[in-house]
């Protein structure tokens, strides 16, 4: 079967502080398609550029050079509202940042994007205990953000990415308020929604979390040095790759001593 372009970035550039004497540039000309269905993971050290790389793709910050394609449209020509939509339609985003709004309770907060795109009350109830009890948050949806703890709040922010049933999952460092167990059954939820079709992109450090992925982008000094396709490789095989491809980082570290 043909694979479906979702989202491609050709030839794009971020440089912050343009102008400046502190401008830089934090991504130098890279290329990306990702295709609806795959699960991608980026890595790369502290300060490599992946949530540069990200928040590009997900139409959340623009290229300083290069296009932005959505569904082969670029979207440099596209109206903030026709962003908004696609985005609303589209993707789910998760943060690594603890972002929900502490007056509104968990159940609003998962809401929110349907709340948005103007889906009724019934329906919006329906798809947010879906979601919660998916993630098994199902109890604490009256709750508070800050009468829930950080794991529990992080869960509500993977059910905001999920209950607008996105065609591609975008998440940044979802797991890192989360214990071992807690990130693995996160991913694994990751995993099941790729094997109905949902596409997912996370950034993590983390070799275990990129396991769950078929094909990670290692980005290093604003590129994308490399890229590892997990084929027929064993989840662990995968893993192992991964680990000896970031382990280049820790040996450079060393070695500066
Ligand atoms: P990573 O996600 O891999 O840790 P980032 O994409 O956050 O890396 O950052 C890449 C580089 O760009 C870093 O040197 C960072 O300091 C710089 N940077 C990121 N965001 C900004 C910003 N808003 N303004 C200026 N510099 C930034």
């Amino acid at each position: 079967m043909e694979k479906k372009e979702l989202l491609r970035a050709q030839n794009i550039t971020r440089v912050y502080g343009k102008g400046t004497p502190n401008e830089m540039e934090a991504l130098h000309p890279t290329n990306v398609t990702i295709y609806e269905g795959e699960f991608v993971a980026i890595m790369g050290p502290s300060g490599a550029g992946k949530s540069t790389l990200l928040t590009i793709l997900s139409t959340l910050d623009f290229a300083t050079k290069g296009g932005m394609y959505l569904d082969g449209e670029n979207a440099a020509g596209m109206e903030d509202k026709y962003l908004s939509k696609f985005r609303n339609e589209n993707l789910g985003y998760i943060s690594q940042d603890l972002t929900l709004i502490d007056t509104l309770t968990m159940e609003e907060n998962i809401g929110i994007p349907l709340y948005v795109s103007g889906k009724s009350q019934s329906y919006i109830k329906q798809k947010v205990e879906e979601v919660a009890k998916l993630c098994h948050i199902e109890k604490l949806l009256k709750k508070l953000p800050g009468e829930c703890s950080g794991g529990q709040v992080q869960r509500a922010t993977v059910c905001r990415g999920l209950v607008n049933d996105p065609k591609l999952i975008i998440a940044d460092e979802p797991t890192g308020n989360l214990d071992s167990k807690n990130a693995h059954e996160v991913l694994m939820i990751f995993k099941e929604l790729n094997k109905k079709g949902t596409g997912v992109v996370v950034v993590t450090h983390d070799c275990q979390i990129a396991s769950y992925s078929n094909k990670t982008l290692y980005v290093l000094d604003g590129n994308i040095k490399e890229i590892v396709e997990k084929g027929d490789m064993s989840q662990e095989e995968y893993y192992q790759k991964l680990v000896e491809l970031t382990s280049e980082d820790i040996d450079e570290i060393f070695n500066e001593e």
